[in-house]
């Protein structure tokens, strides 16, 4: 099983992430003569600032805010970047969320499921070739025509579950400070 869960949830480097993300998008859109255009892969690098989904009035507030100009981006244009993004398996969307995700595993034929923290957002993807072949073994003998999956599953990442991020009424907590 494939998962880029160690990165998800725990501190690390996340400019390699980004960076390795758009190497793959740029050698897979060649591969498949597809344009990776400015636009696209601006949009794909904004979905990728982080590990936790971002919804699409959310990628346009972002890249508005970073855009040189200052000028607010067209949502359309955002709007049809995702689909593109999508189509190439580059990014996934969270449907639990309305949001996307940038994909770490892209071009080979795979599930994903995720699995996303309650608490701080960050979804892990994890793919699982068990999993598809369970899917598609199901769907055979139900005479199922799948069209789309999505296997979202919810709970606490490693680190909030340490963390917790709202304790209970009559717990002192100790500040840093007191100790
Ligand atoms: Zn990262
Ligand atoms: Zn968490």
């Amino acid at each position: 099983m494939l998962t880029n869960s160690r990165l998800a949830y725990h501190n690390h480097d996340h400019k390699r992430c980004v960076n390795a993300a758009l190497q793959r998008a740029q050698t897979l859109c060649n591969d498949s003569q597809a344009r990776l255009t400015p636009i696209r892969e601006a949009v794909l690098r904004t979905i990728w600032a982080s590990h936790r989904p971002l919804g699409a009035y959310d990628i346009v507030d972002k890249m508005t805010l970073n855009g040189s100009s200052g000028k607010r981006i067209q949502a359309p244009t955002v709007y049809r970047a995702i689909e593109f993004l999508l189509e190439q398996g580059l990014v996934h969307r969270i449907a639990s969320l309305n949001a996307y995700i940038g994909c770490p595993f892209p071009g080979n034929n795979h599930n994903d499921f995720f699995l996303i923290c309650r608490a701080c957002g960050s979804a892990a993807v994890c793919c699982a070739e068990q999993l598809s072949n369970m899917v598609s073994h199901t769907a055979e003998r139900t005479g199922f025509k799948v069209e789309d999956q999505a296997i979202e599953i919810v709970g606490l990442c490693p680190e909030c579950q340490e963390t917790p991020n709202q304790p209970p009424e009559n717990v002192v907590v100790k500040s840093k400070n007191n100790e």
